[in-house]
């Protein structure tokens, strides 16, 4: 049982896991922090937190767990911000999409209390935003990726292992720049591809028209291109390195089928959709 959990950033990630450990019985009080009093007001009008706290150190000085879930851009400045306001057992962790630039700044800023930290990420979410947006089930049979670092405490990383299969969902360890690779091939590369194409027919003075006709695939490509802007925009830039290496991956995979096209070439298109789709088919779990 977690006494009090404190959450800074109350939208869909950090209002789902507070709802779910209510739901469970897993927490006694959960304290809710957003830079915005309005965000904070709804998300507990909602029932979402327990409390409102009226700043980042009132959030967290008392706190057993600190959960950070606000933009990417904002997670350091934040860490920053509670660090000297904490207990010395508090533990803290997040549920960011990116990894590495997060544990860097970690390791610059947080001196002795480095251990207590866990950074992690739950595989979770939809294209909604804010505390309107959280639901308890949102972790139910998901996966969450926790990637801790030599200095971190094992006890630490047990503790946040149950809270989140609290939620229901199921807990995986990962190298952190591991974790930012693997995420940006299934996550974060996908993303920038359906806001390109999607921009890019918006662009067209027949856009009306082209999306009237859009089928089922196109609509299930392009669900993720209603993410939210801010925090895709924060996904590219704090997992830079990554993302660019797949997009090269991608540009060449491209100009294959380009260059396929242009010369009739059947034989190669065939190959590439027949082993995609024979990935797709069997790989995909
Ligand atoms: P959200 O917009 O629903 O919630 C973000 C919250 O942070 C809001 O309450 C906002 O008011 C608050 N906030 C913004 N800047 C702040 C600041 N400087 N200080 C304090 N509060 C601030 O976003 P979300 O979808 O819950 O995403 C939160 C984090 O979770 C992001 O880092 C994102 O990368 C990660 N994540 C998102 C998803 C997803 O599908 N949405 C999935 C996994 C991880």
């Amino acid at each position: 049982m977690i006494n009090r959990l404190a959450v800074i950033g109350v939208g869909l990630i950090g209002g789902s896991l507070s709802l779910a450990l209510k739901e469970a019985g897993k927490v006694k009080e959960v304290i809710g922090y957003a830079r915005s009093e309005s965000v904070r007001q709804e998300a507990l009008e909602l029932g979402v937190i327990d409390r409102a706290a009226d700043s980042i150190a009132d959030a967290v000085n008392e706190a057993d767990i600190i959960f950070l879930a606000v933009p990417m851009a904002a997670m350091g400045s934040v860490l920053e911000e509670l660090l000297p306001h904490v207990k010395a057992d508090a533990i803290i962790t997040d549920g960011g999409s990116a990894k590495g630039q997060l544990v860097d700044i970690a390791r610059n800023i947080m001196g002795e209390q480095l251990g207590q930290f866990v950074p992690g990420h739950p595989i979770a979410g939809t294209e909604k935003s804010g505390p309107s947006a959280a639901f308890s089930t949102l972790y139910k049979d998901h996966r969450v990726v926790l990637t801790p670092i030599d200095e971190t405490n094992s006890s630490a990383v047990e503790t946040v292992t149950a809270m989140w299969q609290a939620t229901g969902a199921d807990v995986y360890e990962m190298d952190v720049q591991h974790h930012d690779v693997v995420l940006a091939a299934t996550s974060h590369l996908p993303h920038v591809l359906a806001f390109n194409l999607v921009g890019m027919l918006a662009e067209r003075d027949d856009c009306d028209e082209v999306l009237h006709y859009a089928a089922g695939g196109f609509r299930d490509f392009s669900r993720i291109a209603s993410g939210d802007a801010v925090m895709w925009r924060d996904i590219c830039l704090s997992n830079s390195d990554a993302i660019l290496g797949l997009i090269q991956q991608y540009k060449q995979g491209l100009s294959k089928l380009e260059d396929a096209i242009k010369s009739q070439d059947g034989d190669t298109l065939k190959a590439v959709f027949e082993s995609a789709k024979q990935a797709r088919d069997t790989r995909f779990k």
